[in-house]
């Protein structure tokens, strides 16, 4: 009888989109960043932070974090042989799945990672051609970068008509619109307001979108029903058009 209640309440099989493990779960966030959140002051509260999935936080196969599998989830819905993807401060377990889909043109790009394939700044990608991609993932970026509204813009040239960004930042949902100010400089004070103490930063969920459809982007959000990618119910992947 205990081995058959057992069973039953055993959860959903979980599988990592990124590298295909089957782990019996995924690990929680890491308990240093809990304290270290604590020490900063960080005013948001874990729990106030959009998509992110405090239980079930990393694969322990392939370290993918819960915004990783959402990517992934999202580029497995839509890639199609001959597509060219573009993925910007590349993430590990993202990349290593996109590398080995043979049948699409995948290239990363970083102002300072020297594994990416290209050293560009979000803000001016002149090394792209207009049009040169038909798909841009970009998770992550945009909180750390001043202008950007003009990134947003830049992102939206490279697509090709009719492809997609997808795009991730912190989201608080203590935050209605955008909480920015170019003045705060000191470190201490991005942790307590930002969340981090290189970010410029903190979005909400309108005023994420209103950004986006300033940049000229048509804002829809992929929020996919997978129980077995251990997603938080939150998790939001936001599409610019
Ligand atoms: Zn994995």
């Amino acid at each position: 009888v205990g081995l058959r209640v057992q069973l039953l309440e055993a959860p959903a099989a979980l599988l990592c989109p990124c590298c295909g493990a089957r782990p019996g779960h995924f690990l929680p966030i890491p308990d240093s960043y809990i304290e270290e959140c604590r020490a900063r002051g960080v005013r948001h509260p874990l729990d106030a932070w959009e998509t992110l999935n405090l239980h079930a936080y990393l694969c322990p196969g392939c370290g993918a974090t819960d915004r990783d599998r959402l990517q992934t989830l999202f580029l497995q819905d839509r890639l199609q042989p001959g597509m060219r993807v573009l993925e910007i401060a590349p993430s590990p377990p993202v990349s290593n799945w996109l590398r080995s889909q043979l049948e699409i043109f995948y290239r990363s790009a970083d102002l300072e990672m020297p594994s990416a394939d290209d050293k560009v700044d979000v803000t001016d990608m002149r090394l792209y051609a207009a049009g040169a991609f038909d798909v841009v993932i970009c998770s992550h970026v945009l909180e750390h970068v001043a202008d950007d509204l003009r990134a947003m813009r830049e992102i939206r040239r490279v697509l090709t008509p009719g492809g997609e960004a997808a795009l991730l930042v912190p989201i608080s949902l203590l935050v209605e619109d955008v909480d920015e100010d170019p003045l705060v400089a000191d470190e201490a004070e991005r942790w307590r307001r930002f969340g981090q103490g290189d970010h410029v930063r903190v979005y909400g969920r309108g005023g994420f979108e209103r950004r986006l459809s300033q940049a000229g982007f048509k804002v829809e959000r992929f929020q996919p029903r997978e129980p077995s990618a251990g997603l938080s119910a939150s998790a939001t992947l936001y599409l610019g058009k």
